[in-house]
């Protein structure tokens, strides 16, 4: 593990941290606020363009926007509404995960995480965001789960965190073009985001469907849609709901084991929402979009990853349009259970394959930074105990 030495640097002021962030104000708000300033609405697009392309951290570097104006937006509101406390990055140098402290003290995680070009997949950099600080649904194996729900996160706290790591992809990119390792025409910064980091998505579901509109905006981030993916524990009503959205993200569910009895051993919430009633949920989204389902599947040995449980989510899920994503859990978890081997995720692979049903055993990624969803914020809650 190897903490970065200038997350200090960035604290905001106390003074800044009273207003309201500008990232909490809708697009559709910019120009009526513009025209409340006595601006013309041009100006709200120069703003946004500011705030979302350029990135700008402050108002005085909106140098595009009139000094006069640049005094008004920095007397009402603040930018940047998440805080980096605890910066670590992998000993590979892949994975970056940040906790950000957010004004009322609640922690919040982020990982960036980088993948070289593997087959017919370009190289890529890939940010895992919160949705809420800590989380209700107590999955057994989960860090997060373990620490209990404090509250939903807005949309300026869910973007900041893609605008944080957005920076540092630039920056790397920057470097690597100035030292020739890279062209000029390979500048990519972040190219995916997956909702997959603290909380359930779908439970703050409007704030995570703004947040989504915000991201893949193309007059600011630029995100495709293709490349942003919700990943929910498989809240029936709002996947549906998900499937009616104009937008063309990609759906990953929780699934973790195949049958109701194994899964709610782990996830309390299959009490209320067998699995029977999650697939119906997804073979509705399935039917509405045509749209492939991920199921993800954390691989936890002696509770989920035999043959026999291969072969029971192989016959739940054939001919369904899906991939399957085994996740050996992390090692440096603190839950009960332990990583199986490689050759037994591969003889997984091949039961489900058995079935006709395609499947992918995760690549790790920042396992010795404790990447695992909550990990860093419960070690840092521990140490301030
Ligand atoms: S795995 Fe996801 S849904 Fe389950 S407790 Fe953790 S954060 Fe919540």
């Amino acid at each position: 593990m190897m903490p970065c030495v200038d997350a200090q640097s960035r604290q905001p002021t106390t003074e800044a941290t009273a207003l309201p962030s500008i990232l909490d104000v809708p697009k559709d708000r910019i120009g009526e606020l513009m025209h409340e300033l006595g601006e013309p609405s041009f100006r709200g697009r120069q703003l946004w363009g500011a705030l979302y392309r350029s990135l700008a951290t402050s108002f005085d570097d909106m140098t595009d926007l009139a000094k006069s104006l640049r005094g008004k937006l920095d007397q009402q509101f603040r930018i940047a509404c998440a805080t980096p406390s605890i910066e670590t990055r992998s000993a590979d140098r892949s994975t970056d995960k940040t906790l950000f402290r957010l004004d009322d003290g609640e922690l919040i995680e982020t990982v960036l995480m980088r993948y070289d070009a593997d087959g017919h997949r370009k190289r890529r950099k890939t940010v895992c965001i919160s949705t809420q600080a800590g989380c209700a649904l107590g999955c057994t194996f989960c860090a997060t789960g373990q620490q209990g729900f404090r509250r939903q996160l807005s949309v300026g706290e869910i973007v900041d965190q893609v605008l944080y790591m957005e920076r540092v992809a630039r920056a790397e990119d920057q470097r690597e073009i100035e030292q020739g390792e890279r062209s000029r025409g390979d500048l990519q910064g972040v190219t995916n985001v997956v909702f997959m980091g603290m909380g359930e998505p779908l439970a703050n579901y409007d704030n995570t469907m703004a947040a989504v509109r915000v991201l893949n905006d193309d007059q600011g981030l630029h995100i495709g849609a293709r490349h942003i993916t919700i990943s929910t524990v498989g809240l029936p009503d709002q996947i549906e709901r998900l499937g009616h959205e104009p937008v063309q993200i990609n759906l990953a569910v929780s699934l973790h084991a195949p049958d109701n009895a194994t899964r709610s051993e782990t996830m309390p919430i299959n009490a209320r929402y067998p699995i029977e009633r999650v697939i119906e949920a997804c073979r509705a989204y399935i039917a509405r979009t045509n749209r492939k389902v991920f199921f993800e599947y954390v691989l936890l040995r002696g509770q989920n990853d035999s043959a026999a449980h291969a072969a029971r989510l192989g016959k739940r899920l054939r001919g369904l349009l899906c991939h399957v994503n085994l996740i050996p859990v992390n090692p440096t978890s603190d839950g009960p259970f332990g990583r199986p081997s490689r050759e037994a995720a591969k003889a997984f692979q091949d039961g489900l394959a058995g079935y006709g049903v395609p499947s992918t055993v995760r690549v790790e990624k920042g396992i010795d930074i404790n990447a695992g969803c909550g990990q860093l914020r419960a070690r840092a809650l521990r140490q301030s105990a």
